[in-house]
């Protein structure tokens, strides 16, 4: 399960649903919701394309 900051209850939380997106500046983000609150989670993993 992979964790995140949520925003709202303001601690880490499992995100929900993530699915690993790329931003626009080439970064690898997965992104989900918060499993207490419903909010939108993101957690950055890093430089997509390097491992
Ligand atoms: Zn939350």
């Amino acid at each position: 399960m992979v964790k995140g900051r949520c925003m709202k209850c303001q601690k880490e939380v499992e995100i929900q649903n993530g699915k690993e997106v790329v931003t626009k500046n080439k970064m690898r983000m997965m992104k989900g919701t918060c499993g207490k609150c419903g909010t939108i989670v993101c957690r950055m993993m890093g430089k997509a394309g390097k491992k």
